[in-house]
């Protein structure tokens, strides 16, 4: 087992790593910008090296600052968490070169997964169903028309190296295509610096459901089960759940063995998420994430399965130590994504936060590094706190959320948590009948109530 890792990231997500190692009695090393000098991350770790001025480019994201922090430390083994450098393949592969293992998936599952043309390929070959679409990238905006006609409108054209919701365009009509193919590769080269597009049949109300897996160096793969991550704004989630109130157990396991089966035959290592649209009874592959997620605490709330330490296990050679079948799923757990800005406007509200109330009792569990006289700076993702509620059933769930809603305080920066507590009233949300397109609606009808 490794005695230290560094933990390659800031925010709730360190902290949530360094929590790990300590249950497991390795030593942490926190990386920092000048920012996040006073962070929490920064504060609880055994010992911490600034890598770089406020900037991600200049700090979190600095490969060789980070990889000459964990010499300098004597680091045995890196965890990036997600975002920053966790889904980059040079960098896994430049820190093995150095002696140090990376806490994730091999360099060349990274690589493939990210390239999004290239990971549809080999869902494909592995047998997972994809939304039906252009056979790899589309070159021109002729193709493009072609495709159009051949798969019907409307149509999504979609970044091959996109991420986090950016570089998508919809066309509904042949006469849209041409434009949306140029809009599409046009923000897909200046936000992703590789303009390469793909295109596939924009499904109208489809569910966003995700397989989470666990894949060990002896050949073990298992899934627990699955998350609902439907409700999204611009194509981001904001509140998510466990189990999917539209699936069953039959066909949980269904999708579950269908995934198992496919990362045997890759050849998978570690915890990956393999993302799916949802309609009509039908799973339409769309991406896999070959990091921890964010939403991974509500799968921990409901299977009792430390995900990061089976990463720290799995990435040291360990064998799982359980089975698929000792893996049980008990009640319901929902995650709310709290974020550092207005409830109607979403505009970023970074500061100095003044006073901090959690809530707490049973069921609710709270990942962030907030404290009272804590800063948000600009310069980083907005998201601040996650509040995971987890009850026996998903009616309990809804009414620990609410109570946990009601009971948490953040002064000095505007969150979204009253975002969260119109949601959870909502009679949609409260009978689980909602798509990936609802939030949006909601939203909206919202803002015009409050103007
Ligand atoms: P990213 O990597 O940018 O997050 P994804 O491919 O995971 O991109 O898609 C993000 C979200 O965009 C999905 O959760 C869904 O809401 C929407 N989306 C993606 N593909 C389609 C599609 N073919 N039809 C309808 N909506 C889609």
């Amino acid at each position: 087992m490794f005695e230290k890792i560094l933990i390659a990231n800031r925010g709730e997500i360190a902290l949530r790593i360094l929590r790990a190692c300590r249950d497991m009695g390795i030593k942490t090393v926190a990386v920092h910008s000048t920012a996040d000098a006073e962070a929490m991350h920064v504060r609880l770790a055994d010992e911490s090296v600034c890598i770089g001025p406020p900037s991600s480019a200049d700090s979190y994201l600095n490969k060789a600052a980070v990889i000459s922090a964990a010499m300098v430390t004597n680091a045995d083994a890196i965890h990036p968490g997600y975002g920053f450098l966790s889904e980059n393949a040079d960098f896994a592969e430049m820190i093995e070169e150095h002696g140090i293992a990376f806490i994730g998936p091999t360099p060349e599952h990274i690589r493939v997964m990210g390239d999004k043309v290239a990971a549809k390929a080999e869902a494909i070959r592995s047998g997972i169903p994809v939304v039906p679409g252009s056979d790899g990238a589309v070159e021109t905006p002729e193709d493009a028309v072609k495709v159009g006609a051949e798969i019907g409108y409307p149509v999504l054209i979609k970044a091959s190296a996109g991420g986090g919701g950016r570089g998508m365009k919809v066309a509904e009509t042949a006469d849209d295509v041409v434009e949306a193919f140029k809009v599409a590769s046009g923000e897909a080269k200046s936000v992703f610096g590789n303009g390469e597009v793909y295109i596939e049949k924009y499904l109208s109300n489809p569910r966003h459901i995700e397989v989470q897996v666990l894949a060990d160096s002896h050949g073990n793969v298992v899934h627990l089960g699955e998350r609902d991550c439907s409700l999204q704004r611009k194509h981001q989630k904001v509140l998510e759940e466990c189990p999917s109130p539209a699936l069953n157990s039959s066909e949980r396991a269904k999708i579950g063995e269908v995934v198992c089966n496919a990362m045997r035959s890759i050849g998978y290592l570690n915890a990956g998420t393999v993302e799916f649209l949802y309609e009509n009874g039908e799973f339409y592959f769309i991406e896999m994430n070959t990091r921890l997620q964010v939403e991974h605490p509500i799968t921990e709330m409901v299977t009792g399965i430390d995900l990061v330490r089976e990463q720290i296990r799995i990435a040291s050679g360990a064998e799982l130590d359980f089975t698929q079948e000792e893996i049980s799923m008990a009640g319901h757990a929902i995650e709310c994504r709290v974020n550092a800005e207005d409830p109607v406007t979403f505009t970023p509200s970074p500061g100095k936060v003044t006073g901090y109330h959690m809530p707490g009792g049973l069921g609710v569990r709270v990942d962030s590094g907030l404290f009272a006289g804590a800063s948000v700076p600009p310069y980083y993702d907005s998201m601040i706190a996650k509040l995971i509620v987890h009850g026996r059933n998903r009616n309990e769930c809804l009414m620990r959320l609410k109570r946990a809603l009601s009971e948490y305080v953040v002064e000095g920066v505007k969150t979204t948590i009253p975002l969260h507590e119109k949601l959870v009233n909502a009679p949609d949300f409260v009978d689980g009948n909602y798509d990936i397109r609802w939030l949006e609606q909601f939203v909206l009808s919202g803002s015009e109530n409050n103007s």
